[in-house]
C-alpha cells in the first residue's frame, strides 16, 4: 500500500526501508525491496512487519544505489512471501512495485501464459512485470508506455531494469505518487513523509503521467509521451 524508490549515490537499502516506515500509516501485510548493483538485481520480500525485511537486510546486506520498495495491502492473492512485491519478470531483469488493482489482469495473464510467461504469484501485479518484459526491445520507457496502455484499473508503479541502471520509472493512475527532487539523488514515493528527511522539493504526479527519474535529471511526461511541465511544490510543514 506504499511505494518508494531511490536513485543516487547513497545505499538504497536503508533509505527504502526508512521511507517505507513513514508510509506504515497506510496499512500493510508484507514488505519488500529490489536493489540494483552492477549486474545484480536483488529482490527481498516477506510477509509480515517491516521489521522482518529489516532484519533480513541487516543479516545479509544488499548493496546498490538504485532501488524500489513496497508495503503491500493484499487485494489479489493472500499475504505471503511470493505474493509480496517487488515482482520480477522470468529472467529477473525487471522489478516492479505496484499500489492499486489491475482490473483486467486475468485476461492479460492468459495472454502472457499463451506467450510462454510463467507466473510465480497469485497477484494482479505480476502481469505488469511480464508485460514490460514482452514489450521491451531495448527501450524501457517505450516498454512501460506500451504496458500501461494494456492496463485497466488503478496503479502507482515503480519499475527498474538491470539493462537501464541509470533510471527508475514511475507511473500514476488513480493511486497517489510523488517525486522527491534531491541533489545528485531523486526519489519516488506514495506520499511526501517518505522523502521529507532528504528533500522538501516535490513533484506531485497526476493521473496518466509518468516520470523518468535519474540521479541528476527528472523527465515528466504523459504515458503517451507528451511532455509535461510541472511546478515544484515546496513542503513547508513537518511530520
Ligand atoms: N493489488 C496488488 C496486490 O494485491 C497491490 C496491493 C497494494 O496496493 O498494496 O498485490
Amino acid at each position: 500500500c506504499g511505494i518508494v524508490g531511490y536513485i543516487g549515490k547513497q545505499q538504497a537499502s536503508n533509505i527504502l526501508v526508512e521511507g517505507l516506515s513513514k508510509l506504515e500509516y497506510r496499512g500493510y501485510d508484507s514488505a519488500g525491496v529490489a536493489i540494483l548493483e552492477n549486474d545484480n538485481l536483488d529482490v527481498r520480500k516477506y510477509k509480515g512487519r517491516l521489521a522482518v525485511l529489516q532484519e533480513n537486510l541487516e543479516k545479509v546486506p544488499v548493496k546498490g544505489n538504485i532501488g524500489i520498495g513496497h508495503t503491500r495491502w493484499a487485494t489479489h492473492g493472500e499475504p505471503s512471501d511470493v505474493n509480496s512485491h517487488p515482482h520480477a519478470n522470468n529472467s529477473g531483469n525487471i522489478a516492479v512495485v505496484h499500489n492499486g488493482i489491475i482490473e483486467n489482469y486475468i485476461e492479460i495473464k492468459e495472454r502472457l501464459i499463451m506467450n510462454g510467461y510463467k507466473f510465480l504469484s497469485e497477484t494482479d501485479t505480476e502481469v505488469v512485470a511480464h508485460l514490460v518484459d514482452m514489450y521491451y526491445e531495448g527501450d524501457l520507457i517505450d516498454a512501460v508506455q506500451k504496458a500501461v496502455k494494456d492496463l485497466e484499473g488503478a496503479y502507482a508503479l515503480g519499475v527498474i531494469n538491470k539493462e537501464n541502471p541509470d533510471k527508475l520509472i514511475a507511473v500514476r493512475k488513480d493511486s497517489p505518487l510523488i517525486i522527491g527532487i534531491g541533489e545528485d539523488e531523486n526519489f519516488i514515493a506514495s506520499d511526501i513523509p517518505a522523502v521529507l528527511k532528504y528533500t522538501r522539493k516535490i513533484f506531485i504526479m497526476e493521473d496518466g503521467e509518468m516520470a523518468i527519474v535519474k540521479e541528476n535529471d527528472i523527465t515528466l511526461m504523459k504515458t503517451d509521451g507528451t511532455p509535461v511541465e510541472k511546478e515544484v511544490y515546496t513542503v513547508n510543514w513537518d511530520v
